[in-house]
């Protein structure tokens, strides 16, 4: 199994990893469930990890941890025999909590991950983990994700350093496309294809959505220039064709279009000139 985690998303928790000052509980909240598994694997991997990057999420014990296989991963699950996905604090305490106090096997850490645990466990679940939490044996790793912190009692929330995940707004594949379109029309000089590409636009909310995706296009490949590594390749592509003068010239036309938008503007004008803008900056010599 392998992680696949928005990079905004994994640089948090590497972040935290690097400080050196993880803390013994973490709530994970976020919108998305795929993000929200991601970064609480990707943090318990950290604390098994046998590499100086940590997670490197290559080595033996980063392996164990992705494939749920790690004897110092603790994964409470729901009970059997009560519907919803909830656990019963029996056996919460029975057949997880009872190993708390219990040394770790193979690593220095002992990581309890708790998924969906504000559906997982209830208030007296939570109590009873809250006695613990206040009081945390050394080697232990306690990691809760949810969509909202919120949802769990603040009494838990007070004692743990909360990470909240970048919001995934729905990929817009059309947005992204004519996105690059724009791109392609300013790199390779083709000013008929570019009024073109931004004509065809006459929707407030889509030029807004692609003039977005244009922008977040524009960034990653400012950020490239500095030597941030990129895996779109229409950044990469626009980093190379405009040097950082024009790169930063073009977002801030960009972003005073997106801002004109709000108000009572004629939309293809505004494309017209946003064209007219595009062409003035970057084939100028
Ligand atoms: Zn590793």
């Amino acid at each position: 199994m392998s992680i696949s985690l928005r990079k905004e998303n994994e640089e948090m928790i590497r972040t935290l990893v690097r400080s050196g000052r993880r803390p013994h509980t973490v709530i994970i909240e976020g919108d998305s469930k795929e993000e929200r598994d991601g970064a609480a694997l990707m943090l318990a991997a950290s604390a098994v990890c046998t590499s100086p990057d940590k997670p490197c999420l290559s080595c033996n014990p980063c392996r164990k941890v992705l494939e749920g296989q790690h004897p110092d991963l603790i994964i409470p699950e729901p009970s059997k025999r009560l519907k919803s996905g909830i656990i019963s604090l029996s056996e919460l305490r029975d057949e997880y909590l009872s190993q708390v106090s219990i040394k770790p096997n193979e690593a220095d850490t002992k990581i309890y991950l708790f998924y969906d645990a504000d559906r997982l466990l209830r208030e007296d679940s939570q109590n009873t983990l809250l006695k613990i939490i206040e009081e945390p044996p050394q080697d232990i790793l306690f990691i809760f994700t949810v969509e909202k912190a919120k949802a769990l009692l603040s009494t838990v929330r007070s004692r743990a350093h909360i990470l909240t995940l970048s919001r995934t707004e729905a990929v817009d594949e059309e947005s992204d496309t004519i996105a690059e379109q724009i791109a392609d029309g300013i790199v390779k000089l083709y000013e008929y294809d570019l009024l073109m590409t931004l004509s065809s636009l006459t929707k407030k909310e889509q030029i807004e959505a692609v003039l977005a995706a244009f922008t977040e296009k524009l960034r990653l490949a400012l950020n490239f220039q500095s030597g941030v590594m990129t895996d779109d390749p229409c950044a990469k592509k626009i980093a190379r064709k405009l040097n950082r003068e024009k790169l930063i010239a073009v977002i801030e036309v960009t972003l005073s279009t997106i801002a004109k938008l709000k108000t009572n503007v004629n939309l293809q004008l505004l494309m017209t000139w946003l064209c007219t803008q595009y062409r003035r900056i970057t084939w100028q010599k």
